[in-house]
């Protein structure tokens, strides 16, 4: 696997997590070159998983999706990149185990999943995500959502990047 950092093609494997029943293997590798840490994915062709969409559409499940949201939610918070790998680990593992009968999600099913995580993380990107991903009505609604996360609490990002 090219080394998205260095590009670098030798890395080693120091990971190897088999998910959603054996349907996908996920690696967590190791640069050879520079020692960063990436992941990678291994999934059976033939029977994607699928989004279901607002308009009632279906598309298969795109993890880079996921990243891109996490990324615009995160822009200019004090979020290690890892932190947002892991996140997005999760979210495609937990995506995988809540849709495992159908083989598909709603994309607000999936959007709760990301929330959950960000709120744990940042309050300022989860509000930016929840704004999106929820299409608030009006104003009251977008403050009964801070509120929430004021009982909620949140985990300094460092916890979550550790490992
Ligand atoms: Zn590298």
């Amino acid at each position: 696997m090219r080394c998205p950092l260095c590009g670098n093609v030798e890395d080693k494997v120091i990971e190897t997590r088999t998910l959603a029943e054996g349907g996908a293997v996920r690696r967590r590798r190791e640069c050879s070159g520079c020692g960063y840490r990436f992941t990678s994915y291994e999934k059976v062709e033939d029977k994607p998983f699928m989004v279901i969409k607002h308009d009632g559409r279906r598309e298969p499940f795109d993890r880079d999706k996921i990243e891109r949201g996490l990324d615009r939610a995160i822009r200019k918070r004090p979020i290690p990149m890892l932190a947002i790998e892991r996140i997005a680990n999760e979210v495609v593992d937990e995506t995988y185990r809540a849709g495992s009968l159908a083989r598909e999600l709603s994309s607000a099913a999936i959007g709760e999943i990301v929330l959950e995580k960000l709120s744990k993380l940042d309050r300022v990107a989860y509000i930016r995500y929840a704004s999106v991903c929820r299409r608030f009505e009006n104003l009251d609604e977008f403050v009964e959502e801070i509120r929430k996360l004021e009982t909620v609490g949140s985990e300094p990002p460092t916890k979550l990047a550790r490992g």
